[in-house]
């Protein structure tokens, strides 16, 4: 059997369906299915996106070749339907068509719809007599000309100037003195339709082709041709689109909006796609066509009456000035409203979903022109899936699926008053690393961002990049910009964790810390002025926008509920303080995945002892300063625990190379030197002899437990103590001690040894028990390749995918930025590793590690505690390994918790 390149629809008949947008695109799908369902479309036909892989590798004669036949007998399909004929010059009806393009899923990129194609200077004629209506008949010749000057052939406006068609049209109005488009008389459209012809003859040398079937035949690669513009690419590498899908090409009966006074064109919803109420709203335009509706040229009205006064209300016109100039359709063409909200409501019950609606109305008569599941904001994302449930429009399992992970971060942090921001100057734009909404006065340096903080001020931190030094004034801030890095930059990592507000990588900006101020094309930015950041789009605005505290209501609750019952893995959070893990508990974590503990090394003036520590040079020494750090070590953990009582957390033991808590300014080493009693020298010495050339692949992790054991030994007791005090206040602590990058069995084995002697001294001077578990992070290839030796040793493993990621595909984390922007523009990688996990390399790793580890050790617990944890399509990849649990930062357990129950539902039902 031979491929079928063509699928005709109309008269209540059509060869495609609704689940065919693999191959006839979205709009080409749901044209068919609408038809089947007995609304009113125009006849029309698909050309598949299998043509367009064709064209692709082929080009234009070939596919002529191909389907030549088939667009031919869609024509004659659609001229039987409409009564009307393509190209005649004789008696009947001409016939016109749109053309549109339509993949599988929605394309800002793509081209342009072409309206009114099979016009030329006799059908025109004919189409006025037809219709008897010879302005309508012109105006759509010139906006025939117009769209096709500008899609097919490429007339358009050069950089800086105006679009030369406009260029025409206001020279016209000017000349004529009017204001609006529908003001121009059958004279006036005429002499634009010469003027139109003149300039795609001067700005292409060509005529504008006369004859319809070469018309059509442009229109076609045109929309094949735009597949693969460089706007259309990158949106495409933006959002994950394959560029094997193509587009397909409708052609379509043209139905007229314009032919006067009893027609129009609009676009409606069958709910409120920003709150996601139950209520069907839309815009219209009366004797208009196509996108005139969203081009701005007039104000659009209201589809409803109630739509219509409350958009009246906002914009101070009283209810006689409404009704008479703005009147909504349903006052203004009552028979067609009712029309289109039995269509909206018969839609949106065969859909199952929030409809996103194109109609046109032709003398009276509704025509539907295109209908798809409508984009939403992540309220009414949730808000629908509930009330859809409730409606019983769903089931239980589908309002969950349905959910875009992702979007439900958009409920979690304030958010800027549409208004506000809406008039806000944008001053520049970097990366969205960390989303939310801040507003604060600049400060440069971590430790000023706390003092400005004490004095009750609000501030965000403006630094070239960050590092753990600042954390404290990170942490103090409303929000973080830095003009290095990128989405996984220590400043983004860390905002995340913090749920703070985050613009990273704004390369515009230039900082200068002497002076303290930073400039952006041509603006200066003084140390105290205000800035808001919106950490959801990246942009950078000057002064204070009024911000909205994110409600958390009982729709978001429902959801969690229904994650809960689905899930099968649980989700944990990465948290290093208190205050984190209950924010986390509240979102519904269940337990701590990852605590780190070097950050508690910088509180306070326990960076002293900590460098007192470094810098000594005997164990003797070392022991002294460590005893320092004890007691407070030991209360961190008391909280954490103690925040998640009755739920595990899992504490790693001391990771980062030593050389991060240092003193490296000259005034800092000043202040070591005075307080240990040496020479500044000497201190310094001692910070050069810990450099390191590779520090990520250098002295840390396990192996400052393994040539510092008093360490290790130190941080056990701590955690085991903090267990037995909270244990005899009655509590049911579950610590979880973590050594970090192991790759060989032994390490872990001496580092295990260390752990469980000192935890039998402390219970035999506590005169208490507490459970508690040892394992590791599986992070570097060797132990997951080796994980069956190092299973028998740990009694979990905890994927470290940052590290992970880092060292199998031998990318630095912090240097990535470098080259990585350079890999996805050439299609070397499709997305960051370091934020979607890559399954086929850094997966396999992980699913060997998981396959390994419970080949030597059955009850081996699984989790995952990189920034993936977070990530919808890495949490669907943990499921199917079979994790038992998965950590990410607080703000993404809502996230996760409905991916990882998504990921169940997804992996039992096949
Ligand atoms: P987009 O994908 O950008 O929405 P469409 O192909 O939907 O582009 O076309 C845009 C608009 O053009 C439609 O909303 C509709 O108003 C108009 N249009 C398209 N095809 C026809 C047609 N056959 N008759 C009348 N108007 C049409
Ligand atoms: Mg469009
Ligand atoms: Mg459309």
């Amino acid at each position: 059997m031979s491929t079928k390149y063509v699928y005709t629809f109309g008269n209540g008949q059509a060869e495609g369906r609704a689940d065919m947008k693999n191959l006839l695109g979205g709009k080409g799908a749901n044209l068919a299915e609408m038809n089947l369902i007995g609304l009113p479309v125009p006849a029309g036909f698909t050309i598949t996106t299998e043509v367009c892989t064709i064209y692709n590798q082929q080009g234009k004669e070939a596919v002529v070749k191909l389907i030549e036949s088939d667009v031919k007998a869609g024509i004659a399909h659609m001229e039987k339907i409409m009564n009307a004929k393509f190209g005649s010059k004789g008696e009947a009806f001409p016939l016109m068509v749109s053309v549109r393009s339509g993949a599988r899923v929605s394309m800002p990129g793509m081209m342009d719809t072409v309206l009114n194609l099979g016009l030329n200077d006799d059908a025109v004629k004919l189409l006025a007599e037809k219709s008897g209506n010879p302005r309508f008949a012109w105006d759509s010749y010139r906006r025939f000309i117009q769209m096709y000057g500008d899609v097919v052939m490429g007339v358009s406006a050069a950089k800086g100037e105006h679009n030369p068609f406009e260029v025409e049209i206001d020279k016209l109005k000017a000349i004529k003195n009017i204001t609006n488009d529908t003001d121009f008389t059958i004279e006036d459209l005429q002499i634009l339709v010469g003027n139109f012809k003149q300039v795609v003859k001067d700005k292409t040398g060509r005529d504008f082709p006369t004859c319809p079937w070469e018309q059509l035949w442009g229109a076609i690669c045109a929309v094949f041709d735009s597949w693969m513009t460089e706007r259309a690419v990158l949106y495409r590498q933006l959002n994950q689109i394959p560029e094997e899908w193509g587009t397909a090409v409708n052609v379509q009966s043209m139905v007229y909006g314009n032919m006067g006074n009893n027609s129009a064109t609009g676009v409606a919803f069958s709910r409120d796609a920003a709150t996601g109420e139950d209520i069907f709203n839309g815009e219209y335009l009366i004797n208009a066509q196509g996108e005139d509706v969203v081009a701005g040229i007039r104000t659009p009205q209201e589809i409803t009456i109630e739509g219509s006064r409350r958009w009246a209300k906002l914009q101070s016109i009283s209810e006689e000035e409404r009704k008479t100039k703005y009147p909504s359709l349903e006052e203004a063409m009552p028979g067609a409203y009712a029309e289109l909200n039995s269509v909206q409501e018969k839609l949106e019950n065969h859909f199952h979903d929030m409809q996103d609606m194109e109609f046109t109305i032709q003398d009276g008569k509704l025509w539907m022109l295109q209908t798809r599941n409508g984009k939403r904001t992540g309220a009414a994302m949730v808000k629908m899936a509930v009330d859809m449930l409730k409606q019983g429009m769903i089931d239980e399992k589908t309002a969950l699926l349905r959910l875009e992970p992702a979007k439900l971060d958009e409920l979690l942090h304030p958010v800027f008053d549409k208004v506000a921001q809406s008039k806000a100057k944008v001053l520049t734009k970097g990366l969205p690393a960390s989303p939310g909404a801040a507003c604060g006065r600049v400060v440069f340096f971590a430790d000023e961002a706390e003092e400005w903080k004490n004095k009750g001020e609000k501030v965000i931190l403006v630094r070239l990049e960050t590092s753990p030094e600042d954390l404290r004034g990170m942490h103090v801030s409303e929000g973080i910009l830095t003009a290095r890095g990128g989405m996984t930059s220590h400043a983004a990592v860390v905002a995340r964790g913090m749920g703070k507000c985050c613009v990273s990588g704004a390369g515009d900006i230039n900082v200068d810390y002497h002076k303290r101020q930073f400039t952006v094309k041509g603006t200066m930015i003084k140390e105290g002025d205000w800035i808001s950041l919106n950490g959801s789009t990246g942009e950078v605005y000057l002064g204070k926008v009024a911000t909205v505290a994110a409600s958390l209501d009982e729709d978001f609750k429902a959801i969690m509920d229904l994650a809960e019952k689905y899930t099968r893995m649980y989700v944990r959070t990465n948290a290093d303080t208190p205050n984190d893990a209950k924010a986390a508990r509240n979102f519904g974590a269940k337990g701590v995945g990852l605590c780190r503990t070097e950050h508690m090394f910088f509180e306070g003036d326990r960076i002293d002892a900590m460098r007192e520590m470094i810098l000594s040079d005997t164990e003797e020494g070392r022991r002294t300063a460590l005893a320092k750090i004890l007691p407070m070590q030991r209360g961190d953990f008391e909280g954490i625990l103690e925040a998640m009582d009755g739920l595990g957390v899992t504490i790693r033991l001391l990771d980062p190379p030593l050389h991060e808590f240092t003193p490296n300014e000259p005034s800092s080493q000043q202040e070591m030197a005075t307080k240990l009693n040496i020479s500044v020298e000497e201190v310094k010495q001692k910070v050069d002899a810990l450099h390191e050339f590779n520090p990520m692949l250098g002295h840390r992790g396990c192996r400052l437990g393994i040539t510092y054991p008093e360490i290790t030994e130190m941080q056990a007791r701590a955690i085991i103590e903090a267990a037995c005090n909270l244990k005899m206040k009655g509590l049911n602590p579950k610590p979880e001690i973590m050594v970090p990058l192991v790759g060989e069995v032994k390490e872990l084995k001496m580092q295990v040894d260390i752990i469980r002697k000192t935890a039998e001294l402390v219970f035999s001077e506590k005169g208490v028990r507490v459970e508690f578990m040892v394992g590791t992070m599986i992070e570097i290839p060797r132990a997951a390749i080796t994980a069956d030796e190092i299973a028998e040793v740990a009694e979990f493993f905890s994927f470290g995918t940052n590290d992970l990621t880092q060292m199998t595909f031998g990318y630095s984390r912090d240097d990535v930025g470098k080259f990585l922007p350079t890999y996805l523009k050439k299609g070397i990688l499709k997305a960051d590793p370091f934020a979607v996990l890559d399954q086929v390399g850094v997966g396999r790793m992980v699913k060997m590690g998981a396959q390994l580890g419970r080949k030597t050790n059955p009850n081996i617990k699984l989790g995952i505690c990189g920034e993936h944890g977070g990530e919808p399509s890495s949490v669907i990849f943990c499921d199917a390994v079979g994790m038992n649990y998965i950590s990410c930062s607080p703000f993404r357990v809502p996230i996760a918790r409905v991916a990882a129950a998504q990921a169940a539902i997804m992996h039992t039902e096949k």
